[in-house]
């Protein structure tokens, strides 16, 4: 697997990297190290950034924010259009990077490195469509227009389970509105981040806008903190868990900055009584196991009709049986390792919480043993893809939290209003979705009064993760309310100006007021 690393560093040009070494793999002061979840082993140590050094790539992000804001937004666009090529060109071996160190499947690993080609072919349209409006103004002979101004060095905060996309979502939108981008990455994948990175930043140089894209790379007490607390970043994007985002957000909010929180979810999927249920059975498989569970959109609770739900959850578990769990970069695996022991342990006691509550185990429920993977004797951190079948109560309070694991809780429900109210029921507000052939129960479902699915994301004959990149991405309540991706997203990473020029030649007063001088 060391071998496989390198490989992949040598594709992508990044042998040399000063911040990246092979050897001497034991922990250390200054480094962190990089384990493969897959074997347990360490396979790299990357050089973790001090305050001084926080301080050089801040002052860099800042000067680079003050150069770039003045090159015509098309003209950005076409940085950004380069940067896109060029990680086409590199898609297939960043997103076997991503499948090393986090532990996707592969066509995960390259499906997120697509997601990022596709954001950055949406911001290159959108360099032309920066539009801002122009109204009536109520005083004769002026005009009223808004405008959309750059904002600033955006500080970029990164989950570790998207670790080439949830940055590219940012980074690429904030590029074409003006914004530089300083990138704070997981310690849990900073390979990926330099990776991706220094392709962008190689293409940006080459064009001439050195330090559009910055990357830092530390502890959260050393480098996040004080990103987060530093006025020269008056957006920061933080994508991780409800914790992290309460505490980023007071911090920022203090300072009056502003924040874009993409946090944890509790995903729900309801499946009505005249669904299609291979449809439906296909999506939970997918929804609840792939990413082994680590998705913010993963599947997480299932609510099935009481009519179906027997049948259902016989068929999952047979599904549940063949699915391969194992080596993320072997064909055929669809879960790979969760990307920690302290993840086993988390999903370890969510599911002794789940007994102890009443829950039935249907599939899973312990580490998966060597014997049983995809190749046998891997040594990483492995699971079983797990179902728990709620108590005939429903009470199941351990399904309130997010495991960020394959586990799945199920539940039945008597009537649709009952389905949506428990799926509602839950302090995130991520992702949904209904299945059903019925118009009647869909539009319910997305009922524009408010009083369907009460989350970001909304989906009707399909699963719960899996998102395109054209609509705005997010979710509500403790996940944060932020938007990212598509549709007018991008309005989050400029100022908005209301303009009024009065070309009259006298003094008019809004509101009619006089002024007698
Ligand atoms: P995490 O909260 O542990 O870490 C996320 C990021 O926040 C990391 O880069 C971490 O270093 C940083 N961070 C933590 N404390 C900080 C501080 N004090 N100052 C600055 N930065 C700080 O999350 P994780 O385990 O990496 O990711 C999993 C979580 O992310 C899950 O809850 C998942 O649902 C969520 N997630 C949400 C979305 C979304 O779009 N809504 C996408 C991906 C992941």
């Amino acid at each position: 697997m060391a071998s496989e690393l390198a490989s992949i560093l040598n594709t992508l040009g990044l042998t040399d990297d000063p911040r990246i070494s092979l050897d001497r793999l034991e922990p250390g002061a200054g480094f962190v190290l990089c384990e493969n979840p897959t074997t347990g082993e360490a396979m790299a140590r990357v050089r973790l950034d001090d305050a001084d050094a926080y301080e050089r790539a801040a002052s860099e992000a800042h000067a680079a924010f003050l150069r770039w804001r003045t090159v015509p937004a098309p003209v950005r666009g076409q940085v950004v259009r380069a940067i896109g090529d060029e990680l086409r060109v590199h898609r297939d071996a960043l997103g076997r990077l991503v499948s090393l160190e986090v532990g996707k499947s592969l066509p995960e690993g390259i499906g997120e490195v697509q997601e990022t080609v596709d954001i950055a072919d949406f911001a290159v349209g959108l360099s032309r469509q920066l539009y801002g409006l122009t109204m009536p103004s109520e005083r004769a002979m002026h005009a009223m227009r808004e405008q959309w101004l750059p904002l600033g060095a955006i500080g970029v905060i990164t989950a570790f389970n998207f670790p080439n996309a949830v940055w590219g979502w940012n980074a690429m939108l904030a590029a074409v509105c003006g914004d530089s981008v300083l990138w704070k990455p997981s310690l849990l994948a900073p390979l990926t981040a330099i990776a991706t990175n220094t392709i962008c930043q190689r293409v940006a140089s080459r064009m001439g806008h050195e330090g559009v894209f910055g990357l830092v790379i530390g502890e959260d007490q050393v480098v996040g903190e004080r990103m987060i607390a530093d006025k020269r970043f008056p957006l920061i994007s933080a994508t991780g868990s409800c914790r992290m985002g309460r505490h980023v957000g007071g911090v920022v909010a203090q300072r009056l900055g502003r924040c874009l929180l993409e946090l944890g979810g509790n995903n729900a999927l309801i499946v009505e009584r005249d669904a299609d249920l291979d449809l439906a059975l296909k999506s939970v498989v997918f929804g609840a196991i792939g990413t082994a569970g680590q998705r913010c959109t993963t599947t997480r609770r299932l609510y099935l009709h009481e009519s179906i739900a027997d049948e259902f959850c016989e068929r999952l578990v047979r599904a549940y049986a063949s699915v391969k769990v194992g080596d993320p970069l072997a064909k055929g695996v669809l879960c790979g390792p969760l990307v920690s022991a302290a993840a086993v342990e988390g999903f370890e006691s969510a599911v002794a919480a789940a007994k102890s509550q009443g829950g039935e185990v249907l599939a899973g429920g312990s580490r998966a043993e060597a014997s049983e993977l995809t190749p046998p004797g891997l040594g990483g951190h492995f699971v079983r893809p797990t179902i728990v079948r709620a108590p005939a109560s429903g009470e199941l309070p351990i399904a309130r939290e997010e495991t960020f694991a394959p586990i799945l809780y199920v539940f039945t429900f008597k009537t649709l209003e009952e389905a949506i109210a428990k799926q509602n029921d839950a302090d995130q507000g991520l992702s949904s979705a209904i299945f059903t052939e019925s118009a009647r129960s869909a539009e319910r479902f997305l009922d524009p009064s408010g009083a369907g699915s009460d989350c970001g994301l909304a989906y009707v004959n399909l699963g719960t993760s899996g998102a395109e990149i054209g609509g705005a991405f997010g979710g509500e309540k403790d996940t944060g309310g932020g938007r990212e991706s598509g549709s007018d997203s991008w309005k989050a990473y400029m100022r908005r100006q209301t303009c009024s020029v009065n070309f009259s030649g006298e003094l008019r007063l809004a509101q009619g007021i006089e002024l007698d001088l």
